[in-house]
């Protein structure tokens, strides 16, 4: 057995990369494996012609620079990172008046929609509730049917959670949904960081290099060994010449997602398993324009389509994202069925519809997330406490366990990053 580090990181998407990073600081010897030969695991981009496409996330940070993954890049780590704020909280497109409605708070929605003006004292009664959300034990969806709700604050609220989830409502717990919907009031609108999500990868990467932090790519967990209480050592194999390797660390922290998790656990004859989570699955379309199709930057919501529920034109904030001249528009769709096939055809349809500008040739690339690549290891609402293994020096981080905050997707894996670090830190002194 060699050197024995401080800390162990299996899994190097941004989750793992912001440990590493935030623990550096700290001047902890760290080890982290990555089993694919690039870091960033759904947070990064792909260049394909200039284009820069996503491996997942649509280059947008939930709440800009006020959100918790603002925070620790632009505060704490202080990277060069700018972060570009959308111009727009959303745009809406309800048929049949096309027009755009913009707005850019979250409030302004109910006064920007002519046809909300109606419901607004209805929405904010309801959205009132939230200061008591965790006595809600039903889905957002059966609370609607409970106030009788109109369908379009169905429509409304589908879109919201279709895109910035990738769920419908019937899927997710009143109460996260209201924690969920309270983050949005207060950290406002997204943002882009400039050069897209890659930037920010590339950023902690350095970080983590520069403090000397023994980072691995092509480098797999294949199993953990356990000493009474304590994981004691881990075994990990080298993908490219098959060579299997093993060594030590005070703490352990696993950045893979339930299944992976499942499988080593049981590799390693652990007595205990994850509970299944469901995951939210979901896709879109890449398309490439001359002219911009949004103008503003922004979130296009679609509520009265049935598949696609928004999309995005990450080239408005930075346009290095897209050859010049180029742009880049994105949207997301949630998949109800395992017919993904059928559900991309559809929706593909509805896009060609709403944007009678778009044409085939305008087309780069589908992109599906489901099973062992998903959206999002647990559906909102459901995600697993990150620091409560049954194991004392094991950690999980990631997007299946940012516990019950109504934080959307990287903002949640950057909040459970940082509990974490300060559980590691706190035990350490
Ligand atoms: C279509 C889509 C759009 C999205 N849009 C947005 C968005 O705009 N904004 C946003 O905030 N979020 C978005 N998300 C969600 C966001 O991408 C994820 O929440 C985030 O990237 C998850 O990071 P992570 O570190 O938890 O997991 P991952 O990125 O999956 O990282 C896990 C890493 O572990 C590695 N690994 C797995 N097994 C092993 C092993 N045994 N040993 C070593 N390494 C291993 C994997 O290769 C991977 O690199 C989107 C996701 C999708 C799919």
């Amino acid at each position: 057995m060699t050197k024995e580090y401080d800390l162990f990181i299996a899994g190097g998407g941004l989750g793992g990369l912001l440990c590493s990073t935030l623990l550096s600081k700290e001047k902890k010897s760290i080890f982290l494996a990555e089993r694919l030969p690039f870091f960033g695991g759904r947070f990064t981009a792909m260049d394909y012609e200039g284009f820069q496409i996503p491996t997942g996330a649509v280059h947008m940070i939930p709440h800009g620079k006020k959100g918790p993954l603002g925070q620790i890049l632009l505060r704490e780590l202080n990277l060069p990172v700018p972060i570009i704020e959308n111009e727009y909280f959303t745009t809406w497109y309800w048929p049949p008046k096309k027009d755009l409605i913009k707005h850019k708070h979250f409030w302004g929605i109910f006064r920007a929609l002519t046809r909300f003006q109606q419901y607004y004292f209805v929405i904010r009664k309801l959205l009132l509730k939230a200061r008591k959300s965790d006595q809600f034990s039903n889905t957002f969806h059966e609370f609607l049917e409970e106030n009788n709700a109109d369908p379009e604050i169905f429509q409304f609220f589908n879109a919201i959670t279709g895109f910035a989830l990738s769920l419908d409502i019937s899927e997710i717990p009143t109460a996260e949904m209201f924690r969920f919907l309270k983050r949005l009031y207060e950290r406002g609108r997204p943002g882009v960081p400039q050069g897209g999500c890659k930037t920010v990868i590339n950023a902690l990467v350095q970080y983590s290099e520069k403090n000397n932090v023994n980072l691995n790519l092509n480098t797999e967990l294949i199993k953990l060994e356990i000493d009474g209480s304590e994981i004691s050592s881990v075994a990990c194999v080298d993908r490219r010449n098959g060579e299997e390797f093993d060594f030590c660390a005070k703490q352990y922290i696993l950045n893979l997602g339930h299944p992976q998790i499942n499988k080593i656990l049981e590799r390693s004859n652990l007595p205990f398993r994850l509970p299944s989570t469901p995951v939210a699955r979901g896709g879109g379309f890449i398309f490439q324009t001359d002219a911009s199709l949004l103008k503003r930057s922004t979130v296009a919501q679609f509520p009265t389509l049935d598949y696609v529920k928004g999309a995005v034109e990450p080239t408005l904030n930075s346009s290095g994202l897209a050859p010049n001249g180029k742009t880049m528009f994105i949207t997301h769709q949630v998949f109800h069925t395992d017919n993904i096939v059928k559900e991309t055809q559809k929706a593909r349809e509805e896009i060609f519809q709403a944007f009678p500008d778009l044409e085939e040739k305008n087309e780069i690339c589908i992109h599906t997330f489901h099973k062992t690549w998903p959206v999002n290891f647990a559906v909102q609402g459901h995600d697993l406490p990150n620091h409560s293994t049954e194991i004392s020096n094991l950690y999980f981080v990631g997007d299946g366990f940012k516990g019950k905050a109504g934080w959307i997707m990287t903002e949640g894996v950057a909040y459970g990053a940082k509990q974490i670090v300060i559980n590691i830190l706190h035990k350490n002194n």
